[in-house]
């Protein structure tokens, strides 16, 4: 398959780690934080950490839409859903996010809570309209990838003057979250910080914001950002430009994936965002706490479709599991075989921390893969 196959050569990937493990300095050590889920998934499918020198780290990052999904917002969707009546609408991963009182959506759903699984935003809104009776909440979740597609919804929602439609807004923001891993590991403020060399940058949500917003990460930060695509090859040229980058004493942002994206990225999915949504004051995620301006919330002229206002759902704060590790996780300063309940306790058929719900989430990405690695 065109633009599949030709990344997921055996050969050349051989070829790439040779190099890596050719420049790589034994005596220096190269952490690189995957930022993206898709990476981290991409890594442990494929063994490629496998092919690095051990002077070489990966260090998985936050990048996953349902991982950084704190408890607290979970609950808010399960509220809406059990005390205001509402069709709960959502994809797929989200419904097994680990809530309050031992809840996902899946089981509240199962206790008779109108939650279903939808596609797409245009899912949402047909269920909208099939039912004109019933109000309909969109749970929105993810990166700047998955926000254009509910712009078009609430936008579609305006034009068509419905009534019974809105969105719970849990749109969150890469570059900000970037920032805030950074800000902790250069304050020293965490315990077990760890030190970053450079990221490996996001794949889909660069084709959207393009590879312009990481130059800060470059410029100030002095942390080399090589965004790349998900297939291996894509992955292993992106921790070589990286090493040279290290080496050499440079911090640029190298764009690997050219195929899909450019410095300026989608303008037209820019401005779409951006006339439906406006940056939230404060918005906290799981694993980086509270964070400044790293979400999105909808604009006053759509203020009516927001479920959070039309409902009165406040947010509350809820604390992870006690044994659960994903914060640390999520930030990069643990791995997950590293948490006393992976899989034990914790295993994808019964999530106990989000970062085992999902493909992308950095627990589930071990426990398919790297467990048996480390068996043999
Ligand atoms: S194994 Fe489960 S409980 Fe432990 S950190 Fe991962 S998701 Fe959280």
């Amino acid at each position: 398959m065109k633009y599949v196959d030709e990344f997921r050569d055996g050969e050349l990937a051989k070829n790439i780690a040779a190099n890596i493990a050719r420049e790589a300095d034994p005596q220096r050590s190269y952490r690189l934080m995957e930022f993206c889920g898709g990476h981290t998934h991409a890594i442990s499918r494929y063994g490629l950490a496998d092919l690095l020198p051990a002077s070489v780290r990966m260090i998985n990052g936050p990048g996953c839409p349902v991982c950084v999904l704190p408890i607290g917002r979970v609950d808010q969707a399960i509220r809406l859903a059990r005390e205001h009546g509402v069709i709960l609408c959502t994809y797929a991963d989200t419904m097994r996010v680990p809530a309050s009182d031992n809840l996902t959506l899946m089981r509240a759903k199962a206790g008779g809570a109108d939650v279903r699984m939808i596609y797409s935003t245009q899912d949402a809104l047909k269920i909208a309209r099939d039912n004109p009776e019933r109000q309909v909440v969109f749970f929105a979740i993810g990166f700047e990838t998955t926000t254009p597609p509910t712009a078009v919804a609430v936008r579609q929602a305006a034009a068509e003057e419905m009534q019974n439609f809105s969105i719970l807004c849990n749109h969150v923001l890469t570059p900000p979250a970037m920032r805030a891993i950074l800000d902790v590991e250069s304050s020293g403020a965490v315990e077990g910080a760890v030190p970053l060399h450079g990221f490996v940058g996001p794949a889909h949500v660069s084709t959207v914001i393009g590879s312009r917003p990481y130059e800060t990460f470059a410029d100030d930060y002095r942390k080399p950002v090589v965004i790349a695509g998900f297939e291996p090859l894509d992955v292993m040229q992106a921790i070589l430009m990286l090493v040279r980058q290290v080496n050499g004493g440079r911090a640029t942002v190298e764009n690997e994936f050219t195929r899909a994206v450019t410095r300026d990225g989608n303008l037209k999915a820019q401005a779409l965002v951006a006339e439906v949504f406006e940056l939230r004051d404060m918005f906290e995620w799981r694993g980086l706490g509270s964070v400044p301006s790293s979400a999105l919330q909808l604009r006053p002229e759509f203020a009516g479709f927001d479920a959070e206002r039309r409902f009165s759902v406040d947010y509350i704060a809820v604390p992870d599991h006690k044994a659960c590790e994903c914060a640390a996780i999520l930030r990069g300063e643990k791995r997950p075989q590293e948490c006393k309940i992976f899989g034990t306790v914790c295993t994808p058929e019964n999530p106990i921390g989000s970062c085992m719900v999902s493909s992308e989430g950095a627990c589930a990405a071990h426990y398919s893969y790297g467990r048996f690695r480390e068996a043999v």
